[in-house]
């Protein structure tokens, strides 16, 4: 049998809280995981509610807790920042920097010592596309011209070069400073936690784009605007399930499926222009992984897996198996929906959307049903859903040992053992572990079990 790794992610917090030696062991021992995938931000907390929370609330969980308290909590609020200051020559072209302060001690450049000194492997986690406080010239732009933050990650878009710049500049910025042996980037693609989101962006940066590319950018807004017609008009005989992700959009109208290869042709065009970056300075040992929604989420988020993976043997796909957001977006499409069509209630968009996402429920629910679940429950969909999106994005990818299926640990203990058994079973090479925030000692000693026996 091919040997396999596995990966786990980190964010700061823990590090502060628990200390790295503590977070190194747990990782390096309990879990017998030699790579982390490590957040280089620190938290200032400041109790107020008012603030941040952790573990953040945008995916309207509050009952979402830590399984790892930080100093004795389960919830924190204040802020993330990275600890370092900047080089702002790095930044020049964008208005935007991402929130720092110099503290004391670097205690990301101090993980990053202990972790080599391990013998384990470090790379920085980084959402690229998502400057803070961006003005609201440059959010994205829905089809009426709307301006429209993406629900949940409320990132910009890639097209738009001050976004474009800040990201470039933010991972030069960590790369030369921790020197680590990758980096992983999320919420690239156009993120699509909402229905609505699907049809971003048409902004002024991505008709430039689109012109460049030589897609028709009039013609795809058009097209855009006859989803939002259809929706709108649409009686319950119109929104029996079409089967698939394609057929579904194909019938809402059958051009924008133009529009979706746009996005994915900006996408790779980021993702190409962060790798010549990495390469052009002296980063070409840098490995880049970049984050996905799972098949068929991706095709509306830009995330083309066969395209991304197949670029460079330094470029791998990791594909979020988040199953819990899958069933909350369930209930933001069919609330939304409901919304632009103002007769059909949401319960009765639920089957549509399931069928849209390639979903399956336990039949008959309504919206109600698709909420966060509490730590101890399985969720509102079946486990083979993940099964199925772990192979699928498997097959998609230019060969498995560029796609790495990223598992979150937020799930009861038993379901969290059988996602990793399935997951070893499968022909990934490697597989992520997201996070070690929500990975009590016992699931970090199951991920342990789990691959000592591979
Ligand atoms: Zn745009």
């Amino acid at each position: 049998m091919k040997e396999k790794s596995m990966i786990i992610t980190v964010t700061g917090p823990p590090l502060q809280y628990e200390g790295i030696e503590t977070v190194l062991t747990n990782v390096q021992e309990l879990a017998q995981i030699n790579h982390i995938f490590l957040e280089p931000k620190c938290f200032i907390e400041t109790g107020d509610p008012s603030d941040p929370r952790l573990p953040p609330l945008d995916l309207d969980g509050s009952d979402r807790v830590l399984e790892r308290p930080l100093s004795g909590k389960k919830e924190l609020y204040g802020h993330l920042v990275f600890p370092f200051e900047l080089t702002e020559s790095l930044y020049a072209g964008t208005p935007y920097r991402p929130a720092h302060h110099v503290f004391e001690t670097d205690l990301i450049a101090e993980a990053v010592a202990s972790a080599r000194a391990r013998d384990m492997k470090i790379s920085m986690m980084l959402s690229l596309a998502k400057p803070p406080g961006l003005a609201e010239e440059d959010y994205p732009v829905l089809p009426s011209g709307e301006r429209r933050l993406p629900a949940i990650s409320q990132k910009g878009c890639i097209n738009n070069p001050k976004v474009a710049q800040y990201g470039l500049g933010l991972l030069l910025d960590v790369v030369r400073r921790y020197q680590p042996d990758g980096i992983f980037v999320d919420w690239l693609e156009y993120t699509n936690y909402h229905f609505e989101d699907n049809l971003l962006c048409f902004c002024k940066h991505c008709h430039r784009r689109a012109d460049q590319l030589g897609f028709d950018f009039e013609r795809m807004r058009q097209a855009a605007l006859s989803v939002l017609k259809w929706v709108r008009n649409a009686s319950l005989d119109d929104i029996a399930p079409a089967g698939s992700w394609e057929s579904t959009w194909e019938r809402m109208s059958p051009r924008v499926a133009q529009f979706f290869e746009f996005k994915a042709r900006s996408v790779k065009a980021y993702v190409e222009s962060l790798r010549s970056e990495l390469d052009r300075s002296g980063f070409s040992h840098t490995h880049l992984n970049v984050a996905g929604f799972a098949p068929p989420m991706n095709k509306g988020t830009g995330m083309d897996y066969s395209t991304i993976s197949a670029l460079s043997g330094q470029i791998s796909s990791v594909t979020k198996l988040y199953r819990f957001h899958w069933g909350l977006m369930v209930g933001w499409y069919a609330n939304q929906l409901a919304q632009l069509n103002h007769r059909i209630p949401a319960d009765a968009w639920v089957p549509f959307v399931l069928d849209m996402l390639e979903l399956e429920g336990d039949n008959g629910f309504g919206v109600e049903h698709y909420r966060m679940p509490r730590p101890d429950e399985i969720g509102p969909l079946k486990l083979e859903n993940e099964n199925r999106k772990l192979r699928e994005a498997l097959e998609l990818a230019s060969s498995p040992r560029r796609m790495t299926p990223l598992l979150h640990a937020y799930c009861p203990r038993e379901v969290f053992r059988e996602r990793i058994a399935t997951a070893l079973a499968s022909d990934a090479w490697t597989i992520g572990i997201q996070r070690y925030g929500y990975t009590g000692d016992e699931k970090l000693k199951d991920i342990g079990e789990a691959i000592s026996k591979v």
